[in-house]
C-alpha cells in the first residue's frame, strides 16, 4: 500500500552474506512500530521519500544525528535537511517563517522543496553545521510521513548513501552502501521523484535557490518573482554542502557535449543517454534515462542509471546532456557535479 511507484525491488546476495538481506524490511504496521521506537531511542533508519532514499535520526537528539555523519562519513560542516509531517513542527524548528517561505510552504509541501530559515534555538548545532539557519522540507510519501508523526519529532535526514557517491533511489542502494552501519532500511520502491529537493534561501528580500532539485526553478519564480542562483563553489559559507564534487559514481564521468560528440565505438565506455537516439547503439553498455525524452522521468531514472553503470566493467561514463529547464536543470546540476571528478583523468 504503501509503494507509490509500485515496483518490487530485487534484494541482491551481497558479499555472499545473506543475513544482510534481513536489513531491508517492508513497512507492514509492525515494521512501522518498529522504526518509530527506534527513532525514539536515539536510532538511524533509512526510510523512503519521493525525492531519494534518507537517513534519518531524531532532528532534537546530537547523539542521534552524529550517528548518521558517521554511518555516511559526511564532514560535520556539511547541514542536514530536517524532515516535517505538518506546519505545526515548522514552528518548533524556526524562528521566524516569513510570508514568502508561507506561501512557497502552502503551494509545494508536501513535496521536493527545501525552505532554509532562521533557527530556533531547540535546533541542535549539529543538524545546522553551526549555522544560525535549519533547512526544513515535509515529504511527499506515506511511509516517511507515518515514520515523522509515530515519531513524534521532526527527523533529520541527508540521502542514505556515502557521502560524495551517488544518492540512492531503492532500497538495495542503501543496503549496498550502508547496509551493515543503519538499524533498519525501510523499502518503499523506486522513488518517483528521483533527484534531491530543491533549496531556497529566504533571506530578507532575497531568495537564492542553493540547489535545483525536484521542484523546478520556474515554478518557483511564477510565484515569488525572480530567485537569485548561487554558484557551486567548495567552501560557500551560504551553503556548506555544495560541493563542486558530489554524486559521484566510482567511475569517472565525461559529459559531452550533445549526443553526435559522443564516440559509441568506444568498447571501455559505457554510455548514459537522455532519450533514445536514431542510430544503434551498444545496448549492454547504454542507459537511456527516457525513451521519449520526457525530463521528469529522465530525473526518476538518473541515479539508478548510474549506480547500474558503475557496475559494469568499464573505465568510464559518458553522459549526454539534457535541456536545461525544468527537471533538466537539476539533472545537469548531478550531471556535471559526477564529471567534476573525472575531469582530467582517463
Ligand atoms: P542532502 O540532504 O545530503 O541532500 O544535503 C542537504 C544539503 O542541504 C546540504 O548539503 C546543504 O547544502 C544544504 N543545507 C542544509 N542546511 C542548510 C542551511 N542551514 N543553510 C544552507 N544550506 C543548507
Ligand atoms: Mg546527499
Amino acid at each position: 500500500m504503501y509503494n507509490r511507484c509500485g515496483r518490487t525491488v530485487e534484494i541482491p546476495f551481497i558479499h555472499g552474506r545473506k543475513e544482510k538481506q534481513a536489513r531491508i524490511s517492508s513497512p507492514s504496521p509492525r515494521v512501522m512500530r518498529k522504526a518509530t521506537a527506534i527513532i525514539r531511542s536515539g536510532g538511524i533508519i533509512a526510510f523512503p521519500t519521493e525525492t531519494v532514499y534518507g537517513l534519518g535520526a531524531d532532528a532534537f537528539n546530537p547523539i542521534a544525528v552524529a550517528r548518521i555523519f558517521e554511518a555516511k562519513n559526511r564532514p560535520l560542516f556539511d547541514p542536514l535537511i530536517v524532515h516535517i509531517a505538518d506546519l505545526s513542527q515548522l514552528g518548533a524548528l524556526a524562528s521566524v517563517v516569513d510570508r514568502r517561505a508561507g506561501r512557497l510552504a502552502g503551494r509545494f509541501w508536501p513535496g521536493p522543496l527545501t525552505l532554509v530559515v532562521p533557527k530556533s534555538e531547540r535546533v541542535p548545532d549539529i543538524v545546522t553545521a553551526g549555522l544560525d539557519t535549519v533547512a526544513v522540507r515535509m515529504p511527499d510519501h506515506l511511509i516517511a510521513l507515518d515514520l515523522i508523526k509515530g515519531s513524534g519529532t521532526p527527523i533529520a535526514a541527508p540521502s542514505a548513501n556515502r557521502f560524495g557517491y551517488i544518492s540512492p533511489t531503492k532500497a538495495t542502494h542503501v543496503l549496498e552502501q550502508i547496509g551493515d552501519r543503519v538499524d533498519m532500511i525501510i523499502d518503499g520502491g523506486g522513488c518517483s521523484v528521483g533527484v534531491e529537493s530543491t533549496i531556497i534561501k529566504i533571506d530578507g528580500d532575497r531568495s537564492v535557490v542553493l540547489r535545483p532539485g525536484g521542484v523546478p526553478i520556474e515554478e518557483i519564480e511564477a510565484m515569488i518573482g525572480p530567485v537569485e542562483t548561487a554558484p557551486v563553489t567548495a567552501g560557500d559559507p551560504e551553503s556548506p554542502g555544495r560541493l563542486p564534487s558530489h554524486y559521484s559514481p566510482r567511475m569517472p564521468v565525461f559529459l559531452a557535449s550533445g549526443i553526435r560528440d559522443i564516440d559509441f565505438s568506444r568498447s571501455d565506455a559505457g554510455f548514459l543517454l537522455f532519450r533514445k537516439p536514431e542510430f544503434e547503439v551498444p545496448v549492454e553498455r547504454t542507459e537511456i534515462l527516457s525513451v521519449d525524452g520526457d525530463l521528469n522521468e529522465a530525473a526518476a531514472n538518473l541515479f539508478s542509471s548510474l549506480h547500474h553503470l558503475d557496475k559494469m566493467p568499464i573505465r568510464a561514463i559518458i553522459a549526454e546532456p539534457v535541456p536545461e529547464k525544468g527537471l533538466g536543470i537539476a539533472i545537469m546540476d548531478r550531471l556535471r557535479r559526477a564529471a567534476h571528478r573525472g575531469e582530467g583523468e582517463t
